[in-house]
């Protein structure tokens, strides 16, 4: 199959492609549904397809979608590894778990949040202490939320983006509005105050399959920042730590860390990864936790997609025109459905999960 031919149209067609190629593959299939519908009315569900040997000691976990409309990138992937894989032997110490569309609500809504207007990858706080604050959102706060969305009701917002930037930095516009916030419900980067049901499903996956494990290596594949189709493997890693030097042999290019501001993302809180390591931390599994990031296009093109999204879904109406011209910017934002920017995708995403499942099984 053209390598193209992985990425899907929608959730729905991902959903099926990625069972029909863990089934032909020989993976063991199970499904955990969503307490939401789909705009079809439909059921959703987070799959799971492992393959290899149910106790081997190392754990490859590849999860898709912890932001909803960015799962195109690892719903085509892990289709495609499948596929293109089925006939390669893994080494006999590793397993390899992937979870297709963690946040299906928002995969199939082309959201980044869940059903609960929150961003998953803030959600792992401990909610019973004090939540991080984020007192830079608060001037913003306001701006975000128009009585209705067009140039004129969005430039008072623009031009404040645009006075901040100017007076700090863009990076630095960007940190304070996607750090990640606790506090206004209809916010943009909203955490939670209580975990989501996607949260759960996700630490009921590792319980079931990487809580026995020696070593765990987790992937969480997103798209929207860097280079259009570059990937940018994130850690909160530096070199000369252990982690640092595992993952520098094993992925050898593209490592960046939110620690020493040598990565694209803003320092965040609560993420999916910090989640896995504190379920983790009680058992004798060493962890190496990764974000996989591919970049779009520059980051306030793909922010505005996202600002306007949650305005649609808090004041709007997704079915009229504005709210179809909205759906189609965030998806494009997050997934460039282009045949350039597929095969980039496909062939550093490939490369990726094959230098995962050898430095795993190097251990
Ligand atoms: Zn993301």
């Amino acid at each position: 199959m053209p390598p193209v031919a992985y990425f899907p149209a929608d959730y729905r067609s991902g959903r099926a492609a990625f069972r029909a190629a863990a089934a032909a593959a020989g993976a063991r299939l199970t499904s955990h549904m969503a307490p939401s519908t789909g705009p079809d009315g439909k059921p959703l569900h987070t799959d799971v397809a492992v393959i290899g040997a149910e106790d081997a000691p190392h754990v490859l976990v590849c999860n898709s979608a912890t932001h909803g409309v960015e799962g195109f990138c690892g719903s085509g992937i892990f289709t495609g590894w499948l596929d293109s894989n089925a006939d390669a032997r893994l080494p006999d110490s590793v397993k390899v778990v992937l979870i297709h569309a963690l946040n299906c609500h928002g995969f199939a809504w082309l959201r980044r949040v869940t059903e609960e207007n929150v961003d998953l990858n803030r959600n792992f706080v401990d909610h019973s202490a004090t939540l991080p604050a984020n007192a830079g959102y608060r001037r913003f706060h306001p701006l975000l939320l128009p009585d209705r969305w067009d140039d004129q009701s969005t430039a008072p917002m623009i031009a404040e983006f645009e006075r901040y930037s100017a007076r700090h930095s863009p990076f630095r516009l960007q940190c304070v509005l996607t750090a990640g916030q606790y506090e206004y419900k209809d916010g943009i980067f909203y955490g939670g105050q209580q975990e989501t049901a996607a949260r759960r499903r996700f630490l009921e996956i590792i319980d079931t399959h990487a809580s026995k494990a020696g070593h765990v290596l987790f992937l969480d594949w997103h798209t929207g920042l860097g280079e259009y189709g570059a990937a940018e493997l994130i850690g909160q890693t530096r070199p000369g730590s252990a982690h640092g030097d595992r993952v520098t042999k094993w992925f050898v290019t593209g490592l960046t860390s939110t620690k020493d501001g040598t990565s694209s993302s803003a320092p965040v809180s609560g993420t999916i990864g910090s989640g896995l390591r504190r379920r983790l931390a009680a058992a004798p599994t060493e962890v190496t936790s990764l974000t996989v990031e591919f970049g779009t296009y520059p980051p306030l093109d793909v922010l505005m997609p996202i600002i306007a999204d949650n305005w649609l879904h808090l004041r709007g109406d997704p079915g009229d025109g504005t709210g179809r011209s909205i759906k189609a910017s965030i998806r494009r934002a997050l997934y460039p459905d282009q045949d350039d920017w597929k095969e980039l995708v496909w062939m550093r995403g490939r490369e990726i999960m094959n230098q995962a499942v050898e430095g795993l099984g190097s251990l």
